[in-house]
């Protein structure tokens, strides 16, 4: 039985305002900012309003640890098919994710310079307690736990 609970869908949102460093997202009535890299522009087919799907692509967490994060944003323009690739690194700093693997009922979020667990009730494994499992719980988006991808609490 493949697990499905680590198959990761498109998130599906709408542009917002298209500007030459950086573009607004909205996901429903909540606004996300991706920068574009030095030099990256939105094809002219991307307009304010129109439909699009993004896609998480983490990178590999042995590479995160290493503090070379390759991951990136796939982002489709729906009516036109059109694919662009926004790499994490650009946009990481304006997020200060909440996340949330369901399964586990564990919350993994960064306060300062520190990670914080929380996983309410029954006894919490000790790799927990480790920094760098926390770290990388957050960067990748992988829940330390069982391995699938953890969501974004709002
Ligand atoms: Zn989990």
């Amino acid at each position: 039985m493949p697990n499905l609970s680590c198959y990761n869908p498109a998130m599906h949102y709408k542009l917002g305002w298209i500007g030459t460093a950086a573009f607004q997202v909205m996901d429903g009535p909540k606004e996300l900012v991706f920068d574009l890299a030095e030099g990256q522009t939105l094809p002219p087919e991307f307009k304010e309003g129109d439909g699009i799907d993004i896609v998480l692509h983490p990178d590999h967490p042995a590479n995160i640890a290493m503090g070379m994060n390759s991951g990136y944003y796939e982002v489709t323009h729906l009516e036109s098919g059109t694919k662009i690739k926004l790499a994490h690194k650009t946009s990481e700093w304006r997020f200060d994710k909440k996340l949330t693997c369901e399964p586990c009922d564990l919350r993994v979020e960064k306060n300062g310079e520190n990670y914080i667990y929380k996983k309410p009730g029954v006894v919490v494994p000790t790799k927990l307690e480790n920094y760098h499992v926390l770290r990388q719980a957050y960067e990748t988006r992988i829940c330390p736990l069982c391995g699938c991808a953890m969501n974004e609490l709002s």
